[in-house]
């Protein structure tokens, strides 16, 4: 078996009295694809977040190589660069170039050098079709071009696990779909993922194992062919069948 890189132990997330996660248990093994689908509301960017460091848990423990993640303690800024987050709004800085925008944290956060992490960025551009546009702005770009650049800064950082959350919920289909490709291309090269996807075809496409949450509480766990084809549980049936429709009889 591969490496544990994440490890979520019986992680408990409450926000006010609402306990949003329940007892979670998870691990992500190093060049696993995990994608995790789930009704809105269940938990799944919260999930993520918890991953990176940005929330605070009450219960149970998660650790990146062994090593703790605490959202209040000072290893969090050292952990969140090994784990690059992509969401679905991309969040590019308006007033930056493409370039500079890929650049920044490299050079800034990681004290690379400057004409190194141009090289790097502009090869990650090439690699997701965009090399024409380092020079442009990101109101200059589509939806789908943005969330190419979006990936292409956090690959920047050299993360060890990327997580993304819903990052083709706001596009149109076609700009869906260029993104999508440049997520398959990375689980060819054995990126470690967890990736947040309504996108179904897509899920049994890239995943390795499929997990299905709901109300905060791992539902069910297989292989894309356990879920999607002979799913156990009947919530989990249930969920799926929102994905498809009935034939209209007149
Ligand atoms: P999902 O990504 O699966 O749609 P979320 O993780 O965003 O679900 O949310 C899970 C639950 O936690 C929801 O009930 C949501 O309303 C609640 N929640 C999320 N963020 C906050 C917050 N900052 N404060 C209070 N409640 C929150
Ligand atoms: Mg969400």
């Amino acid at each position: 078996m591969a490496e544990e890189l994440v490890k979520i132990d019986s992680i408990t997330k409450i926000y006010d009295t609402d306990a949003v996660l329940r007892d979670l248990s998870l691990t992500v093994h190093e060049g696993e694809v995990l994608v995790i689908i789930g009704p809105s509301g269940c938990g799944k960017s919260t999930l993520l977040r918890c991953i990176n460091g940005l929330e605070p848990i009450q219960g149970g423990s998660i650790t990146f190589r062994g090593v703790k993640i605490d959202g209040s303690s000072r290893n969090v800024s050292a952990i969140r660069q090994k784990i690059g987050m992509v969401f679905q709004s991309y969040e590019l800085f308006p007033h930056r170039t493409i370039i500079q925008n890929i650049t920044m944290a490299p050079v800034l956060v990681q004290k690379r050098d400057r004409s190194e992490a141009e090289r790097e960025a502009l090869e990650l551009l090439r690699r997701v079709g965009l090399e024409e546009k380092k020079d442009a702005y990101p109101r200059q770009l589509s939806g789908g071009q943005k969330q190419r650049v979006a990936i292409v800064r956090a690959l920047a950082m050299h993360p060890e696990v990327m997580l993304f959350d819903e990052v083709t919920a706001a596009l149109d289909p076609e700009m869906v779909r260029e993104v999508l490709d440049v997520i398959l291309s990375l689980a060819r090269q054995g990126s470690t993922m967890v990736i947040v996807t309504h996108e179904m075809s897509f899920a049994r496409a890239v995943a390795d194992r499929v997990i299905f949450i709901d109300q905060g509480a791992i539902v069910e766990e297989g292989t894309p062919e356990e879920i999607f084809e002979h799913p156990r549980k009947e919530r989990t049936r249930k969920f799926l069948e929102t994905f498809t429709f009935d034939r209209v009889k007149k």
